[in-house]
């Protein structure tokens, strides 16, 4: 065949039809290795054939590699993409002067396009081993700064968590017994009276009439209920002075309720009204009283009949 005449323009005008077929097209002809050798002319177009075959499935691991990679710096992809044009681009030339039937070592087809297919060629996974290692870089960088982040988020939490943990809500049982205990001493003639956890029938609070200066509290339903607490002291408190005024006036039980009765319609919502003077926010007998009624429960604070 004798192709020596063909002009550089008529190679460009096919150049995009081979670009297609040169995707598909494996040639039959067994490889004899990469490189080639400038002195062994028959072996020359097997060799280049192999080559230039083995542009097509080099090229597809750097495409998918640049797939997998977008956090690849630009210039790596860049430089991915240059040499996969490079690599295609010399393997178009020495296919298709191949088969157009160009004789090896013309001007068209010589040992130097060889040389220069098989240096295309071999870049091409150097290309895929730097996009992988910048994602890996990249994704080492991101995991870093989402830990940091997440470390940012959890802190301030944790921070007010063990800011909010000593708040006086959180009291252990001893504390709350402690600080009921000083509570009832604030209260007038609390410093001589004692109190007892345990179960007053089952109510919250209860004073025996009459009596002793005992209060007792019920340790399980007032538990660590401090202002609960505070309001049934203030409650039974009452009724220790009542007993402080029966014993000391000499009056009998029967002559101090009639009295009781009369002014506040019990003992009971005397001692409510006593509470209300101390400051209660609840009372559970009565929480309604004039004046005079809470004139009275003032006297029973002094020890005097209502
Ligand atoms: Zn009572």
């Amino acid at each position: 065949m004798n192709h020596t005449g063909f002009a550089p323009t008529f190679v460009k005008g096919i150049a995009l039809a081979a670009i297609l077929s040169l995707i598909t097209i494996t040639p039959c002809t067994a490889a004899t290795g990469n490189a080639v050798s400038p002195s062994a002319t028959d072996n020359w177009e097997s060799a280049i054939v192999a080559t230039t075959a083995k542009v097509t499935p080099a090229v597809k691991d750097v495409r998918l590699a640049l797939n997998e990679t977008p956090n690849a710096p630009e210039q790596v992809r860049k430089a991915a993409l240059t040499s996969i044009d490079v690599a295609e681009a010399s393997a178009l030339r020495v296919w298709m002067l191949y088969s157009l039937g160009v004789e090896p070592g013309s001007p068209y087809l010589n040992t130097q396009d060889s040389f220069v297919l098989q240096a295309a060629l071999d870049a091409l996974p150097m290309h895929v081993t730097a996009l992988v290692k910048a994602q890996t870089s990249y994704n080492a960088k991101l995991t870093q700064a989402k830990k940091k982040a997440a470390a940012k988020a959890t802190k301030p939490a944790a921070a007010k968590a063990s800011k909010k943990a000593p708040a006086a809500k959180f009291l252990t049982t001893a504390q709350y017994r402690k600080q009921a205990e000083a509570f009832l001493k604030t209260l007038p003639g609390g410093k001589k009276v004692t109190i007892e956890w345990g179960d007053p029938q089952g109510h919250l609070g209860g004073v025996w009439m009459p009596g002793s200066s005992t209060i007792i509290l019920n340790a399980k339903k007032l538990d660590r209920q401090l202002d609960r607490t505070k309001d049934v002291l203030r409650h039974e408190i009452g009724h220790i002075h009542q007993n402080w005024t029966m014993a000391k006036l000499n009056v009998s039980m029967k002559t101090y309720e009639a009295r009781s009765n009369a002014v506040f319609g019990g003992v009971e919502p005397a001692a409510d009204a006593v509470a209300i003077v101390l400051g209660a926010s609840s009372v559970y007998y009565k929480s309604d009283f004039t004046k005079a009624q809470l004139n009275a429960a003032r006297n029973i604070l002094k020890d005097k009949m209502p």
